[in-house]
């Protein structure tokens, strides 16, 4: 079913990012348009962001990639889409209404503020401060005792704002996918085992968010439910497990020495779950959840059928029996994905006695993948690489500039992430050829301008090469 297990490296041997990179991420998203702050003209909202142009071109790169290898190779999984908005009771029958919480505390010292009981440590450690002692990780102060804060948004339906009309705001896309699960089946006259996968907005009212993008309170998932017979659920808890960690090394190149498969401990389980991993991945401020992949077991499913009185029982036909599916499910944030694509591409080197920024983005997650410039604004170039341009926009992503000097306009495309840059010169109106010069190595190539669509899917399929070796292996970089 799989290329086999991939195993988490050694933890000593890994090369985290640098300190200093979320600073620096936060800067250059700004600047080049990847993210802006949420309503930033009025000081901004908490842990509330906008996607620039070049963000949200990545941001459906990223989509597109889980789509890709969740629905569209794949002969056993069904897409759906379903509302923000639920009938308040599935939350009832979920747990989310009794058990959606988390620890929270607040500091009765200076700075007053509000923490997650669970993260004091690690926000502690961050803070360069002993995260064995039990005090405000920002001054130091007493904190006082947990008390229990449920993450759902509320809202109301309709014009009265009374208890009845009560809503929440999903924390979760999976709950879609549960509800939904006879009326997939009937339409879809499905045989086990087999998924249900959707991705759109959750909202979770987060205690202590932070890390840039990391922790949002809007933010949007791609989940999958894979439904399994019972007995079956052990087996492919483990596929899914390789098989999710295999799509971040190879479909987006993310490097694989900075990411590890961490398993619940008992105790940190939810309450649905007989096993859980999480896919981590090794950020700036440490080891930190990327993906979580949980063994549900019949728990949704079984909680539905007794809340809403319909059955949700399948019909094995071979053991002759109703049975109530298992489900497996990997569950990822498309945020959470950017920002560890953002840390993971990140790279200074020093060339020619200069600082260059670069971004090494898998050439399909990369917002621009084809540059077209101009070597200079003469009327004469600008023409023929605006044609240009406008030929190769069918088949690439491709962004046209024609502004500064060269050197600052390739700069700019190394900082964004890039792979190929066509610059069109003073020969070419001569011998009309082109220089297609490569992100990574900065080498440059003359091809002939007929053709030069697929010199461009040749050398993007190189650069998908490199992407995978650099993931592969552990090149120094960040
Ligand atoms: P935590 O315990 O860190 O609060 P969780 O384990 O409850 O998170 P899940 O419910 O497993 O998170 O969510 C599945 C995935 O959705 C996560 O792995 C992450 O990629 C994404 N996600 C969850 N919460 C957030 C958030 N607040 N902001 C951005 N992405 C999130």
């Amino acid at each position: 079913m799989n290329s086999g297990p991939i195993h988490s490296p050694p933890v000593a041997a890994v090369e985290a990012p640098r300190a200093d990179l979320i600073d620096r991420l936060v800067s250059l998203s700004k600047q080049r348009g990847f993210v802006f702050p949420s309503s930033e003209i009025y000081g901004g909202i908490n842990a509330l962001y906008d996607f620039g142009p070049l963000g949200t071109r990545m941001r459906r790169n990223i989509r597109n990639r889980w789509w890709r290898a969740m629905i569209e190779l794949r002969d056993d999984i069904e897409p759906i889409e379903t509302s923000i908005i639920m009938n308040p009771q599935v939350w009832v029958a979920s747990g989310h209404v009794a058990g959606f919480a988390d620890p929270l505390v607040d500091c009765t010292g200076r700075c007053r503020k509000r923490w997650r009981a669970d993260h004091i440590a690690n926000e502690r450690a961050e803070r360069g401060k002993d995260p064995a002692v039990v005090a405000c990780p920002e001054c130091d102060g007493r904190l006082t005792e947990a008390r229990q804060f449920n993450l759902m948004f509320k809202t109301f339906v309709g014009p009265v704002e009374d208890a009845a009309a009560q809503v929440y705001l999903r924390p979760e896309t999976a709950q879609g996918m549960f509800v939904n699960f006879a009326n997939v089946l009937n339409a879809t006259r499905r045989r086990l085992p087999f998924g249900i996968a959707q991705n759109g907005r959750s909202f979770r009212n987060e205690i202590s968010p932070g890390n840039f993008i990391f922790r949002l309170r809007e933010f949007e998932q791609m989940e999958m439910e894979y439904f399994c017979k019972p007995g079956t659920d052990e087996e492919l808890f483990a596929y899914w497990c390789d098989e999710r960690l295999r799509w971040f090394i190879e479909d987006l190149g993310v490097r694989r020495d900075r990411l590890r498969l961490r398993p619940h401990e008992k105790g940190e389980l939810a309450h649905y779950a007989k096993a859980a991993n999480d896919v981590e991945y090794l950020f700036p401020f440490g080891w930190s959840e990327l993906e979580g992949i949980a063994n549900r077991t019949d728990f949704d499913l079984r909680a539905h059928q007794e809340h809403s009185g319909r059955d949700l029982s399948y019909f094995d036909a071979d053991a002759n029996e109703r049975v109530i599916p298992y489900v497996i499910e990997p569950a990822v944030g498309v945020d959470r994905i950017f920002i560890t694509l953002l840390c993971d591409a990140y790279d200074e080197e020093e060339v020619r006695g200069e600082k260059r920024v670069v971004m090494h983005l898998h050439p399909d997650v990369a917002p621009v993948q084809v540059a077209v410039l101009p070597l200079s604004k003469r009327a004469e170039l600008c023409e023929v690489a605006g044609r240009l341009e406008h030929e190769l926009r069918p088949r690439f992503a491709t962004e046209y500039d024609e502004t500064q000097s060269i050197g600052r306009r390739y700069r700019r495309q190394d900082e964004i992430g890039t792979p190929l840059a066509i610059t069109v010169d003073f020969d070419s109106l001569e011998d009309h050829g082109v220089t297609i010069r490569e992100r990574d190595g900065m080498t440059q190539v003359r091809v002939p301008m007929t053709g030069l669509a697929d010199a461009l899917r040749d050398q993007l399929e190189e650069s998908r090469g490199r992407s995978l070796h650099r993931a592969a292996g552990s090149e120094s970089s960040g």
